[in-house]
Parts: C-alpha cells; structure tokens; sequence
C-alpha cells in the first residue's frame, strides 16, 4: 500500500470512529433539534477537495450528490466519510452547556476538531483537505498526527464505554 493509500485508510477509518463518538454525545440534542445546521455550501468541499474525493471513493461509494442539498437527506449527512472537517467543528451552546464537567466539555471540543488538527501541515503550512496535488502532501508528519488522532480517540471511546457501564 502507498504512503497516501495508507494515510486515506487511516484518515476514513477515524473519520468513521471520531463521527460515531460525536454522533454518541450529540445526538440527543440534534435529534430533537428544530435548526438545521447542514449547508450545501458546506457540503460542496467535499467535492472540491481531492483528498475528501478519495475518502468518500473508499469508504462512501455511490453515496448520491443532490444538486440543491448536497448530501443532506431526510435523515441526516447521508456521507459516512469524507465530509468537511469544518462540519465536526460545529458544537453549538446547547450541547456545550449540556456537558456535566469543565473536562467533558473539553474533550468534546478536542473531539470535534480531531480530523482538522491531523490534517494540519500536510504540505508548508496547507491543510490535507485544501491540497490540490497529492503527492506532495508530508506523509511522515500526516502519518504522526494521524496516529496521535488514534491514540486519543481510543482512549475517548474506552472512557464513553467506562460512562455507559
Ligand atoms: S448542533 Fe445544536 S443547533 Fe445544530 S442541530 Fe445539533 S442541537 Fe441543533
Ligand atoms: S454534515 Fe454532511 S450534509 Fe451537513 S454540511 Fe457537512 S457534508 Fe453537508
């Protein structure tokens, strides 16, 4: 497997864990929620990005772009993996101030910007998701960040499963 093979699987397969963690804390808020978060603007790098285009081509194939929502659907993103890191960012003042302790909350925080600090510096100073040429991107240090991403979100979904139990 090439290096920016190894880095698109890595990369996804986060993306999945990082977004059912989120989806764990978040959703009893956003299911009930009246506003609508998603823009089709916000969806629309996802198609500009050739990074997040390999992503949904590994692990979303055949996922349906709606020219007027983008990939929002009735139920929700329709895309598992590769959405714009910008669309985890996101935490708004009722889910914040839900939070039962000062560390919950900053975990939540650092949670939500998991894929955007991993895939800071790819190439100078450029985000993996804003690079046009994907085969200068720093794979050494993609590779690292990648892996202290990992490392966090294990050890954030042993501490959710310790919550539930
Ligand atoms: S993030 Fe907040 S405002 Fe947005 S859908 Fe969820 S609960 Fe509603
Ligand atoms: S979460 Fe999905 S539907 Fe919502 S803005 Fe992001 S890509 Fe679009």
């Amino acid at each position: 497997m090439s290096e920016l093979n190894a880095i698109i699987e890595s990369y996804g397969q986060l993306e999945i864990e990082m977004r059912q963690c989120m989806q764990q804390v978040c959703e009893m808020f956003c299911g009930r929620c009246q506003t609508t978060c998603c823009r089709p603007v916000y969806c629309r790098e996802s198609l500009d990005s050739p990074f997040l285009a390999e992503v949904r081509r590994r692990f979303a194939p055949g996922t349906r772009w709606d020219a007027a929502l983008g990939w929002l659907t009735p139920t929700g993103c329709g895309l598992v993996a590769g959405r714009p890191p910008v669309c985890y960012e996101f935490l708004c003042r009722t889910i914040l101030d839900a939070q039962p302790s000062p560390q919950a909350r900053f975990r939540l925080e650092a949670l939500a910007v998991l894929l955007t600090d991993a895939g800071r510096r790819a190439a100078g100073q450029g985000h993996l998701v804003e690079m046009t040429d994907l085969d200068r991107i720093n794979a050494g240090r993609l590779t690292k960040q990648l892996a202290q991403a990992r490392s966090f979100l294990d050890d954030l979904r042993k501490e959710l499963r310790l919550n539930q139990s």
